[in-house]
């Protein structure tokens, strides 16, 4: 048997894999480290029962949309819904990127924006962070006018820095991309909310500004697949005309309204992890070899020179996300904030780590 080749621009291509090991305590994957509240389930599990399994769901998704709308702030026409931001994104590239299309990213900054870039045949254009990690606004002018490209992903809080960026920095990238004339700046905030700012405010119809959000993370939902764009109502509408027809499932809409309405639950648990990521920064800062970066979302970067951190962490059944192989984190490992207690087991196994390695 002769199977096709893959598509050429594809065969050099990495797939993207986060490693999963079966240790007890799993801090790599930036997921909620609680289960959503008992009564979501029991709601949601009421309303699943009652959907015709026979029909098609809604194609548009529409009471998702209005309770999304309601919740934000926005108009119903300016909030489109995929399965996971994952989805979302890779709408907005079959749409406004592609071949002889170019979209940029800031690195270091989340693989996917880049992967499924390539994966739509969007070149990718490279800027680089500054030595904090942030965006320098005047690089990123000068990039944008430059190559123009179509899609400028900018991720505020960033993954895996945990850097957060202005409005003013925000403010200065889209007037960037409005000079330039046909780009879309588009925003992830699948950390917004453990920040204290969002771009969400800026959104107009009139600006060409998307932000993306997802369900799993605070929500979570990471098992069910949720996450949305806030944009412009025609960019909206070129989205929904591309997308699947009935991509997103009756479930899964159902989980997304019900969800809205522990909106306090969720926000006490935020600002639960928010406390606990404050709590960990500062006792790992004491640590000495360590090097906390400033973090807006529900993890840390972690520099520790020299260490081996992430196996020897694995040894102690903590499984932690490792970036030793990414260019400017090679001694990067970057931690979800997890349970108090798991805080805690952490925290003990770094110690006992630098201990045992410290001469
Ligand atoms: C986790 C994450 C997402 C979420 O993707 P989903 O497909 O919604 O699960 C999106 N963007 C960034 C930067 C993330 O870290």
């Amino acid at each position: 048997m002769t199977l096709p080749d893959r598509r050429a621009d594809l065969r050099a291509m990495q797939s993207y894999h986060s490693p999963q090991i079966d240790v007890p305590i799993r801090l790599n994957t930036n997921e909620s480290p609680y289960p959503p509240p008992e009564a979501f389930i029991d709601a949601w599990l009421s309303a699943v029962r009652e959907i015709p399994l026979n029909r098609y769901p809604d194609r548009s998704a529409r009471g998702l949309r209005v309770a999304l709308a309601e919740q934000m702030g926005v108009a119903v026409d300016q909030v489109f819904c995929a399965n996971g931001s994952n989805e979302v994104l890779q709408t907005l590239l079959l749409v406004y990127g592609g071949p002889g299309r170019k979209a940029l990213v800031f690195e270091p900054t989340y693989a996917l924006h880049s992967h499924i870039a390539r994966i739509t045949g969007t070149e990718v254009i490279t800027g680089e962070r500054a030595s904090d990690f942030s965006v320098s606004t005047t690089e990123a002018g000068l990039l944008i006018a430059a190559e123009r490209p179509e899609v400028v992903f900018l991720c505020s809080p960033n993954n895996p820095t945990g850097t957060f960026e202005s409005r003013a920095t925000i403010e200065a990238l889209l007037s960037a991309v409005v000079d330039h004339g046909s780009g879309l700046l588009v925003v992830d905030e699948a950390y917004g909310e453990f920040s204290d700012w969002s771009a969400l405010e800026l959104v107009d119809d009139d600006l060409p500004l998307v932000v993306t959000r997802t369900y799993s993370k605070v929500w979570s939902l990471a098992a069910l697949r949720l996450g949305f764009a806030v944009g412009p109502a025609p960019v909206v509408a070129n989205l929904d005309e591309f997308v699947l027809p009935y991509h997103l499932s009756a479930p899964t809409q159902e989980a997304g309204m019900i969800a809205l309405t522990f909106a306090d639950e969720m926000r006490v648990r935020v600002d639960t992890i928010i406390g606990d990521r404050q709590r960990l920064a500062a006792a790992l800062g004491r640590l000495p070899g360590l090097s906390v970066y400033p973090s807006g979302a529900n993890f840390l970067l972690v520099a520790a020179p020299g260490l081996s951190l992430w196996a020897k962490l694995v040894d102690n059944g903590i499984l932690v996300r490792d970036f030793s192989s990414r260019a400017r984190l090679e001694d990067c490992v970057r931690i979800t904030i997890g349970t108090p207690e798991e805080n805690k087991s952490l925290l003990a196994a770094i110690a006992a780590i630098l201990e045992e390695t410290s001469p």
